[in-house]
């Protein structure tokens, strides 16, 4: 099949609520951060096919898990039954969680994890009013959809779960205060007690559901204290703190868990994305007595905890632990973040670059004084960059998506840093039509 009948193909079945174009890639074969598409084009994987391969596309370790326990079971109900892969990855996760005392759900996809989250909250503190963020995104199912900070087109049009409540994030870049950074007092923190002053019963809050930095808004990184003011009001109230880790957890920011960087222990993790290395997979992970305040069935489905996918996922930890690669993404994030500055001095368009470990976000600007979003350039971008052999994205319309395989070659990385910095230049250069504006659609 030729890539153009795929994609024309595409569109006549999967209807427009389940997709988001970027570049018009097919991609037929991966390996690490390298992918092929259908017409033996080769790409540098600057995404990780969306945070998902942290270790890599098809790992061997992963890879050898999968084919290995397939031979042997691929599935025999979680529910019903008892198998022991599961199990070896729950006690895993309960060991890597810096929560003291947890105990597993595993699930299929972050956006489950985190309406069981909202369950479990609810279920223990008997409180319905869930806090969450501008700009957060937690998922697509009804529950994760109601708490996310963005999209509120589709809720308009299918409604939403009641009593939740939004605060802004702290975004020291574009402050919502009009703060400047280092000098603002966490005005932000301050606000959150104002809306329990005069909007919000603050007894009457189950949970605060936060990312530790928030991805899909734009990466996000708050100041280094802000977690521990907010958990001692928390605290304070009986509010529990559920950090939504899809995203930055298990290594992508040089530590398993984002949150680690900040000081701040929360009652409860969700983890998806990178679990399975490709194979769908999530877990929440929280404090026992938290875990254990659902039913029998409160929260589980037929397929969570299959053979395949724990060994999966166990494999992922384990290429991990012994890559070493916490530490290789603390480097290779160090490095690339001096390079993209080192980008920023001679490129106008790069207002901002910010990030943790490889999860990283370049914020592109008309104007670096307005700081306004420079959205077509964006496309450009990443269009130019698809065309120089770089898989690449935006968030929030403008802020390029850096965060390639923990496992990439430091001289990948650099081909890919080369790149992206060409792309920019080209655009900045007016050297991209204006016509990929309307093929590239991102969000
Ligand atoms: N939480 C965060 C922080 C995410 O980035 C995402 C996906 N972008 C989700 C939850 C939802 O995960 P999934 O797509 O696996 O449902």
């Amino acid at each position: 099949m030729k890539k153009e009948e795929i994609i024309f193909r595409y569109s006549k079945v999967f209807p427009k609520a389940a997709r988001v174009t970027y570049a018009p890639i097919v991609g037929v074969k991966a390996k690490n951060a390298k992918v092929w598409d259908i017409e033996g084009r080769e790409y540098i994987d600057f995404l990780s096919d969306a945070a998902v391969q942290n270790v890599g596309h098809n790992n061997e370790r992963v890879v050898r898990a999968i084919k290995e326990q397939a031979d042997e079971l691929i599935h025999f109900t979680f529910i019903y039954g008892y198998t022991v892969e599961p199990l070896l990855l729950a006690e895993k996760l309960v060991k890597i969680s810096p929560i003291e005392n947890s105990k597993v759900v595993l699930g299929l996809s972050g956006s489950d994890a985190n309406d069981g989250a909202i369950k479990f909250a609810r279920a223990y503190t008997k409180r319905r009013t869930i806090l969450s963020y501008l700009g957060s995104y937690y998922g697509a199912t009804y529950g994760a959809m109601s708490i996310t900070g963005l999209d509120f087109e589709t809720r308009a049009l299918v409604g939403e779960l009641s009593d939740v409540h939004y605060i802004p994030y702290p975004d020291c870049y574009r402050c919502p205060f009009g703060q400047e950074k280092g000098k603002c007092h966490l005005k932000c923190i301050s606000y959150l007690e104002y809306k329990f002053e005069k909007e919000v019963y603050a007894d009457g809050v189950a949970a605060l559901f936060a990312e530790p930095i928030q991805g899909d808004a734009g990466m996000i990184v708050p100041p280094d204290d802000y977690f521990k003011k907010l958990k001692k009001i928390l605290d304070e109230h009986g509010i529990l703190l559920v950090v939504d880790e899809v995203q930055s957890g298990l290594g992508r920011t040089g530590k398993w868990f984002a949150i680690e960087h900040f000081g701040v222990v929360p009652d409860i993790i969700t983890l998806a994305k990178p679990l399975g290395g490709g194979l769908p997979i999530s877990a929440i992970i929280g404090k026992e007595e938290i875990m254990e305040s659902l039913p029998p069935l409160g929260h589980t489905f037929t397929l969570s905890g299959s053979p395949v996918v724990s060994r999966a996922a166990l494999a992922v930890i384990e290429e991990i632990e012994e890559k070493n690669l916490l530490k290789r993404a603390e480097k290779l994030g160090d490095y690339t973040m001096k390079r993209l500055k080192k980008m920023q001095e001679e490129h106008e368009l790069i207002g901002d670059v910010r990030g943790k470990g490889l999860m990283i976000g370049v914020d592109l600007v008309k104007d670096r004084e307005t700081k306004e979003r420079a959205f077509d350039e964006a496309k450009k971008v990443v269009w130019r960059a698809y065309e120089l052999g770089l898989v690449l994205a935006f968030l929030h319309g403008n802020v390029l998506r850096i965060q390639p395989p923990l496992t990439i070659e430091k001289e990948l990385l650099d081909e890919g840093l080369d790149r992206l910095e060409q792309a920019i230049a080209d655009v900045e250069e007016g050297k991209v039509d204006d016509k990929v504006l309307k093929i590239v659609q991102g969000w």
